[in-house]
Order: structure tokens, then sequence, then C-alpha cells
């Protein structure tokens, strides 16, 4: 097993892609379960924290070490297989995301969850419940996480099926490889009821694989998942609609968002039923303008969806969705429609650009940006929106709102330029974030909590619920080894 100490050459762990930095004193790369076990016995015996890595591409600090020593997955990267018939992958944790759909396209199959970043690793991505575009039809990572194989900070080794363990109640028994028991009673909070993301997931009766997923490297270290795949669609329509007035385009939002969940619940696929509805505000597109020259200073907005079609629904569904592009005054001759895979695949880029952009600009200028990762219910987003998009102007703040409009989860970027105009970012994000939990929303609908995060979660939940999720931690990890500062700070972890 390599084991690297020369700073030099652990940079790249000490920092993530929110640019949050730490230390450690080495990173190590276990290419098997059994160097883990070597790791965790090695760290019990220290005690030194254990920080898990993914790609770090992460947007809260949750993979950057504050001491201890890092385990980077990095070489536990197989696609173990892929069953075609039973629709199914097995794979390491370090399988790249972007390399395992297409893997799994190449079998004719559908891995639905997408987040923006495809460069992530797949373990990482079941740490944070990532989610993407077409969560909007298909849910976050959690829906598609069917087995997990979990070796815990004392080595015990837990191997959970969905279906096979769920909690009595509140109280949730599990059993390890070696026969240990382990009684958690959960905790009371209660989630929002939106896209959510942020702290351990808790519900009564709940099935004992959802703890894991999205606890963010604090609970265990995740060596292999089984992932459910779905028959891949024929074809998809999709389309870039830009709008000459921003309440055009949230009007067509607020319809093609309901259409389609009344028609998803109805099973009905033969009617507009978008799998993913996003959102790009004026100053995104002054962003992207370089790079598409058919954007003009006219688009005030622009929104792209995409709805899965067969050969026989295709022409019925294209004038579904041109009459709705009527209606709500798109500027039809500039907007862009696509069937094809080559076209398909632009559209998917200028969705990535955006965000790649925005780190881009941020890297160039040296400056910090300061995003929200909120979800609120549908009946408060528009208030929400335009809310947040006064306070930022009325602080005289450069920023760009982007993102996953379809579940009421937009990610507004302020891109400060000096220091004075980056303590009034955070203070407006206290605000927003604030503003969300009076709505019943989420301060984090995908990136999760991280280190970046967590006072935020502390406001969402409160003491007592945050003492109840450091309560499991330590039944988890009575060594208190993994993951410590991520989700909540480490002082709750002590009495
Ligand atoms: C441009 C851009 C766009 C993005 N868009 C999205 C988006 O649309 N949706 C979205 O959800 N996210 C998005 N993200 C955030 C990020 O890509 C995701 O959070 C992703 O899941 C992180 O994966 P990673 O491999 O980079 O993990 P890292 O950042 O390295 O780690 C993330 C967390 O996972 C834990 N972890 C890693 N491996 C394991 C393991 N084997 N066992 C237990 N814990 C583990 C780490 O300890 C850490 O807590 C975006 C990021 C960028 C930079």
């Amino acid at each position: 097993m390599i084991i690297k100490k020369d700073k030099s050459e652990i940079q790249n762990f000490l920092v993530d892609a929110a640019n949050y930095k730490g230390d450690c004193e080495a990173v190590y790369f276990p290419e098997s379960e059994s160097d883990i076990l070597i790791i965790l016995a090695l760290a019990r015996n220290l005690k030194q924290r254990i920080t898990i890595a993914g790609n770090g591409t992460g947007l809260t600090g949750a993979r950057v070490p504050e001491g201890g020593i890092v385990i980077s997955m990095n070489k536990m990267n197989n696609i173990l297989e892929i069953n075609t018939a039973e629709k199914y992958a097995i794979v390491q944790p370090a399988v790249i995301l972007r390399e395992f759909q297409n893997e799994v396209t190449a079998n004719r199959l559908f891995y639905p969850p997408d987040p923006t970043e495809q460069d992530c690793f797949i373990g990482a991505s079941i740490a944070t419940n990532a989610s993407g575009a077409k969560s909007f039809k298909y849910g976050p990572t959690r829906n598609y996480v069917i087995e997990l194989r979990i070796i815990l900070s004392n080595g015990e080794v837990l191997n959970l099926k969905r279906g096979n363990n769920f909690a009595d109640g509140n109280l949730l028994n599990l059993i390890s490889e070696s026969g240990s028991q382990i009684e958690i009673s959960l905790p009371d909070y209660l989630m929002p009821n939106t896209k959510h993301s942020a702290g351990y997931f808790t519900k009564i009766n709940m099935d004992a694989i959802d703890l894991f997923i999205g606890s963010e490297g604090t609970l265990g270290i995740i060596t292999e998942a089984k992932l459910k795949l779905l028959e891949i669609p024929e074809n998809l329509i999709s389309g870039i609609l830009f709008f000459n007035n921003e309440a055009d385009a949230l009007d067509f939002v607020d319809d093609a968002r309901s259409q389609s969940i009344k028609h998803r619940m109805a099973k009905d696929e033969n009617n507009i039923n978008a799998r993913g509805i996003e959102f790009f505000d004026f100053y995104s597109l002054q962003f992207l303008k370089e790079d598409y020259p058919k954007i003009n200073d006219n688009h005030k907005a622009a929104i792209w969806f995409e709805q899965e079609i067969n050969s026989e629904s295709e022409e019925f569904l294209f004038d579904k969705w041109m009459s709705l592009v009527e209606k709500y005054n798109a500027d039809i001759d500039n907007s862009w429609f696509a069937m094809d895979k080559i076209e398909l695949e632009k559209f998917k880029n200028f969705r990535h650009a955006v965000s790649s952009k925005v780190s881009e600009f941020v890297a160039q200028k040296g400056v910090r940006k300061v995003g929200t990762d909120t979800a609120v219910p549908v009946e408060h987003f528009r208030d929400y929106y335009f809310e947040m998009k006064k306070d930022v102007a009325a602080n005289n703040l450069n920023y760009i709102c982007y993102g996953h409009i379809g579940d009421c989860h937009l990610h507004l970027n302020m891109l400060p330029q000096n220091a004075d105009e980056l303590i009034t970012a955070k203070s407006l994000y206290a605000r927003f974030c604030a503003r969300v939990v009076e709505l019943g929303g989420t301060i984090s609908a995908e990136h999760g909590v991280g280190k970046m995060k967590r006072d935020y979660l502390f406001n969402m939940y409160g003491k007592k619920n945050i003492l109840e999720m450091a309560r499991i931690k330590k039944i988890l990890d009575p060594n208190l080894l993994l993951g410590i500062g991520n989700i909540f700070d480490e002082k709750f972890l002590i009495n």
C-alpha cells in the first residue's frame, strides 16, 4: 500500500473544489479492505483522526482533513459487475461517475444520478447523496443504492441490503459480518419535505441503509456498492429556451413542473413529463455568451428541459412542448431543440459550462464564491428567489443564479470583489439560510454540510437534534476517528 507524506505530493488532498484548505500527516492509498483494516487499527492505536477522500470535487470542505490522516479511495476503482439481465451494477467506491455512466450506457442501461460534476467518485456521491438535473424525475443517489458494504472505524463490517433491515419504530438493530450487534435509537427530527442532503437521514421504520447514505464520511467507509440500473430510454427531446422576460421563464417552469409532476404520478409518459428543468438567470447568460454567441443581451433568462420519448410519442410531445414555448413567449428563433445524441451532448455541456465558468472566474480573479445550495417548498419558491435577488442587488454584489429549478433548488453564487464584500456576502448567505428554514426548506439540497455549512445546519435543526446526530456518530464510531468536523462541530462529540 502506498503512503505519501511529502507535502508536495499530497497537496491535492488538502483542498476541495470550494478551495477549503486543511492539513494532515499522511495520505494512505489502500488497495483492498485488508489495507483499510490495517490503517484503522493503526489509527485507533495512535488516536489519529481519519478523513476519507473521494475525488475532491466537493464544495463543503468535507474531504479536507483537519489533522490526522487521509484515506484516499483512489486505488479501489473497479466496476465489478454490470448485470444487464437483472439491471444492477456492483462497483468499488473510486469508480468515476462519468466512466460508470459511459459503461452503463454501452450496456444499454441507465443510471439516473447525474451531479453536474461527473468526475466525482461513486462512493463519494453516495456519501453525499448527490443529485443532478434528472433528480427532478428520478430523485437523488439514495434511490439507486441497493446494497452497501461498509467498514466501521472499529473494523467491523456491515453488509446492508435495501429491504432487509428496517427500524422497528425508531429502534434500529445492525448486525455486523462477525455477528456483533449495534442498537441505535433513531432521532425524531423531521427532515424538510424538499430535495435535501444535510445531516443524517432519520424516519420511523426507516431502512438501515439510508442512515449511511449522505453521512459524509462520518459513520463508516464505503468499500462496495450495488446500484440499481434502469432500462435506457429510447430517445430524448431537449430544449434550451431563451426568454426576453424573466417572469415568462418562471411561468413556463411553473406550468412545465406541475404538468410533469401530475403526469409522472399518473405514469403518463405520453404527455409533458420532464426529467429535468434547469434555470439560468441573466447574469449566467452573460457568463456564457462568449462561448455561445447566439445568446444576446435581450435574453433575461433561459430554461433547459429534457424529456424521454419514443418513436410513437416523439411528434406529439414535440408539439406539446412547442405549445408551452409559444404560450410563454420564448424567443423561438434563437432557442435550441435537440433530439439527436450529438446535439444532446452539446446541451449537457451548456449546462455544465456555467458552473465551470464560475470556477474559472473565481480562480482567475482570486475571489471567493459564496453560493447557496438551498431548496424551498414550491409554494414559497418565487418569493424566496425574488427576496434573494433583491437583497444581493441592494448590497451591490455581483452574482449569478442558476440550477435545478424543477426542484425549487437554485445556486445563487455571490462573487465578492474584496474583503468587505465577502463579509456582506457571508451575512446575506446566513440570512438566506435562516429564511429557508422559516419556509420549511433546507440549507443544503445536494452538496451536503461538510465543514463549511455546519453552523447553518445547527440553526436548521437546533442543538438538541445536532446532539442527537452526535450520539448516533458516537455509537457507530466510538473511537471518534472518521470525518471529524463534518456535519457538526466536534465539540458536540464531547461529553
Ligand atoms: C462544478 C461543480 C458542480 C457540481 N454539481 C453538483 C451537482 O449537480 N449535484 C451534486 O450533488 N453535487 C455537485 N457538486 C459537488 C460534488 O461533485 C459532489 O458532492 C460529489 O459527490 C463529490 O464527490 P468527490 O468524489 O469529489 O468527493 P469528495 O469531495 O472527495 O468527498 C465528498 C465526501 O464524501 C466522503 N467520502 C468519499 N468517499 C467515501 C467512501 N468511500 N466512504 C465514505 N465516505 C466517503 C468524503 O469523506 C467527503 O465527506 C458539484 C461540484 C462542482 C465542483
